[in-house]
């Protein structure tokens, strides 16, 4: 499920695999990829592979903090504003410039200057807009994708069968996660990078009970409190 999406936190080198034991049967572990052949010290306990899926399920579902992290990407929205604002102040300028023209029979060459330069001004703006516009659609997953993953998250996440469509939702949409496998008293912290997003987002998950799990993230302290409670 998470082949080629899980980074190991403690080395930052290698993925973590899955790594299922024979003797206990579901009991899937994340373990660096880079401890099996002795190329890390990143340890073999690994974390708990459903505990982990099901904390980022929860994570990925909540529209509520994914939505703004999708729409709040990096600079690019407000360097498009800024780009729309001074196309709008060129086109007032060159619209005054030629009304002052038109009033004027014997407009000086000066202000013909003026209007091609504005003109030219608007011209140049407009280009960078569609150019900024491109770029942001380009990188942005649209939020409809994310709707997309939300119902697969729904109903598919979990019936095995429906595995293949939940790792290609998932990677349409995931950067990557980076885990420590080692965890701390039995808590594990993870950052969920999504693709197109300016910020990493810092998620917990702990097991409470055989069905429960509390999964927090970070960032706002009364969110937080929330999560725990519901959990
Ligand atoms: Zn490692």
């Amino acid at each position: 499920m998470f082949t080629g999406l899980a980074k190991c936190g403690c080395c930052g080198r290698h993925n973590l695999i899955a790594h299922h034991s024979t003797r206990e049967e579901g009991q899937g572990r994340l373990v660096s990829a880079g401890t099996g052949k002795g190329r890390s010290n990143c340890g073999f306990a690994g974390a708990p592979l459903d505990l982990i899926a099901k904390s980022l399920f929860s994570f990925l579902a909540d529209s509520e903090l994914i939505r703004p992290l999708l729409t709040a990407k990096s600079s690019h929205p407000c360097k498009l504003e800024e780009l729309q604002l001074k196309v709008s102040e060129a086109e007032k300028r060159a619209e005054r410039i030629a009304e002052l023209i038109l009033g004027d029979d014997e407009a000086p060459k000066l202000l013909y200057d003026r209007l091609k330069l504005e003109e030219a001004r608007g011209k140049q703006l407009r280009s960078e807009i569609d150019a900024e516009s491109m770029r942001f659609k380009a990188e942005a997953p649209a939020l409809e994708t994310y709707e997309g993953l939300r119902e697969t998250l729904a109903n598919k996440s979990n019936h095995i069968s429906h595995r293949p469509e939940m790792r290609r939702a998932l990677a349409a949409f995931l950067e990557k996660i980076v885990l420590d496998p080692h965890g701390e008293d039995g808590v594990w912290c993870f950052t969920v990078h999504l693709k197109g997003a300016c910020e990493a987002v810092k998620s917990f998950a702990k097991q409470i009970s055989n069905a429960g799990f509390i999964a927090l993230r970070l960032g706002d302290p009364a969110r937080l409190s929330e999560v725990a409670v519901a959990a």
